[in-house]
């Protein structure tokens, strides 16, 4: 088909590579398996592995456009959640994304944003284009989005302080306060991000990075207009997951390669925290203890115990004569130089993830890392920082039973040595951990079937493409 004859669709990532990543995946989907042409816009000096992520993929039918960065120090306090902060960048980026579209020659038809880009379909009505919201989260993430929205600040008080009451979500799991999402932690009305609800009811659909069999009853939920409210009405909810990058064509770092075909079958636990989750110094002290005391062998992906902002890199040649940095116990680096591996910053994480020898993920539940971790079949540490990452971590424990979880709430207290090789232990030794591969195994095969050629996900993309060919219609 010639580029003008197919459907053509924008998508707009907001910054941080848990958006673009997924956002990415979608693009490439709709361009092999629905024949779209497809736009990216992301904003530039994301993060460092933004711009090689983006220089690694080529594909035709595939544009990606940089939209400038903006400045915002003038416009939200220092104390700003992230969330709220990205809802703001997205809104001043509006002005270059509306020029870029008016300069194309072939228009997009359709508008995809993510949960912090709503604010764009003031620029997808002025193009006559369709609407889509696409949350790379999951559909229970979405529910309590839509539901917070319709709650008073009585009840958030009472969720916040007052008993710390659950939310009860209609047809949802109920959330405890200890899991509750970051941004109704903050009692203050007025600094309380508040995600676009309106704009996305009024879209043409809400894609979701899930799928139909591993949350059906949330799903259902979503869908229910009586349950959820007015909110929603009729809105399409797409289920079209799990989106998670497979990239065969990309060859691991030779270092690590070598050293992970040395191992033995599933005999692995990765260790990562996301594109930009950091620890204390206290709590990586302990961290690392537990793992030498686990004596299982490991991957960590390390970073300094500080507020370092994303994308700064750091060597490790300081610290001490075996080159361990002045942050992980001294000699950490010569007694674990047997089972262990260290990676500055950031790892080729779904190739790690893919390879054989890995058996076990602890990790901080960022959902595409959760993602990734059930499409290679392995069993997690649940270990959330912020975001919506300690309701994933329920779910992962208590529904899916695929992951362990400390006891203590780790945003105030930390997760001591023996507690922490305890759990290495019941993931990559133990029996339970045994019933948890077997489990996530079941969900990976369930995944692979909604993806697959007449899947629910495949056919709920499909739905997708096929109102987004009506509308080029005349
Ligand atoms: N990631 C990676 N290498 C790293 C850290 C993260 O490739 O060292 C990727 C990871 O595979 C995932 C994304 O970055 O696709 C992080 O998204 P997630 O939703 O898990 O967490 P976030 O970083 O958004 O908190």
């Amino acid at each position: 088909m010639r580029k003008e004859d197919k459907p053509h669709a924008a998508l707009l990532a907001s910054p941080g590579m848990g958006h673009l990543i997924p956002i990415m995946e979608l693009g490439k989907r709709m361009v092999t398996h629905n024949d779209f042409h497809v736009t990216i816009f992301f904003i530039a000096s994301d993060h460092a592995s933004a711009t090689s992520l983006v220089k690694s993929t080529t594909l035709e039918n595939l544009d990606i456009i940089a939209l400038p960065s903006v400045d915002i120090s003038d416009l939200v306090g220092p104390n700003a959640q992230l969330v709220a902060k990205l809802f703001v960048i997205m809104r001043e980026s509006l002005p270059s994304l509306r020029s870029s579209i008016a300069a194309m020659k072939f228009r997009p038809s359709a508008l995809i944003v993510d949960l912090f880009g709503a604010d764009a379909f003031d620029v997808a009505e002025e193009f006559g284009m369709l609407k889509y919201v696409f949350n790379t989260s999951n559909a229970w993430c979405l529910a309590v989005v839509f539901h917070s929205a319709r709650i008073d600040d009585e009840f958030i008080l009472e969720h916040h302080v007052k008993g710390q009451k659950s939310l009860e979500i209609p047809g949802c799991k109920s959330l405890s306060f200890r899991d509750t999402l970051e941004s109704l932690r903050n009692i203050d009305r007025i600094d309380r991000p508040k995600f676009h609800g309106h704009k996305m009811t009024n879209s043409h659909g809400i894609l979701i990075n899930t799928w139909e069999d591993l949350e059906s009853s949330t799903i259902e939920a979503l869908r229910d207009n009586n349950l959820l409210g007015t909110l929603l009405l009729k809105v399409p909810i797409y289920p079209i997951g799990p989106l998670v990058r497979q990239d065969g064509n990309l060859v691991l770092d030779k270092q690590v390669k070598q050293w992970l075909d040395k191992q033995s079958i599933e005999s692995v636990l990765y260790v990562s925290f996301g594109s930009g989750g950091t620890l204390s110094a206290k709590q990586m002290t302990e961290l690392a203890w537990g793992l030498e005391q686990s004596q299982q062998k490991f991957i960590w992906v390390v970073r300094p115990p500080s507020n370092n902002a994303l994308g700064t890199y750091f060597t490790i040649s300081e610290g001490n004569v075996d080159g361990t940095p002045d942050y992980l116990p001294q000699g950490f680096f010569t007694r674990t130089k047997d089972i262990g591996m260290v990676i500055p910053m950031w790892a080729p994480q779904e190739q790690i993830l893919s390879h054989p020898s890995v058996g076990g993920f602890l990790s901080h539940c960022g959902w595409n890392s959760t993602l990734e971790s059930i499409m290679n079949g392995v069993p997690m540490i649940a270990w959330p920082l912020y975001a919506e990452q300690k309701m994933n971590a329920a779910m992962l424990t208590e529904d899916f039973e695929i992951a362990v979880r400390p006891t203590v709430s780790m945003t105030e207290e930390i997760v001591g040595r023996d507690e922490i090789e305890k759990m290495v232990r019941t993931i990559m030794v133990d029996k339970e951990g045994q019933a948890m591969k077997m489990r996530v195994k079941e969900l990976k095969n369930s995944a692979e079937k909604a993806l697959n050629k007449g899947g629910s996900s495949f056919n709920s993309l499909s739905q997708v493409a096929k109102d987004c060919m009506f509308h080029l219609q005349p």
